[in-house]
């Protein structure tokens, strides 16, 4: 296995210490606090080693998430399907209901329109 730690890389590479290899998989994993978060940026920022370890490690991650991660997609498409099919019948039904309510709103004013109407010219 690699050592990105060697001593002799950082006198070569680096001003600061790298950080340890677990430290760096808890940078890619987001588990560090945001002080040493920052630290390990910095760090970063001056060493190609360190900066190319974590490019490896975000891969390794990400690799290691993808079932997981097609897992919850089909999950949420599904449960969005589910919901989006049950939304439509709701809103045709409400539809339904709208469409039935001005009908009658219309024949209520047409009637009172004519009822109006009638009486004012009877006047
Ligand atoms: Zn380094």
């Amino acid at each position: 296995m690699d050592n990105f730690m060697n001593e002799e890389y950082n006198d070569l590479f680096t001003t600061t210490q790298c950080p340890s290899q677990q430290q760096l998989l808890d940078y890619v994993q987001g588990r560090l606090t945001p002080e040493q978060q920052h630290e390990v940026e910095m760090h970063l920022a001056d060493c190609e080693l360190c900066s190319e370890a974590v490019e490896g490690l975000a891969t390794i991650k990400q690799k290691e998430q993808i079932p997981v991660w097609l897992q919850q997609m089909r999950n949420q498409m599904l449960r969005k399907l589910r919901s989006r099919k049950r939304r439509k019948d709701h809103v045709a039904y409400y539809t339904q209901l709208a469409i039935i309510v001005i009908v009658i709103l219309f024949i209520l004013l047409a009637a009172f329109w004519a009822y109006h109407f009638i009486t004012h010219r009877s006047l």
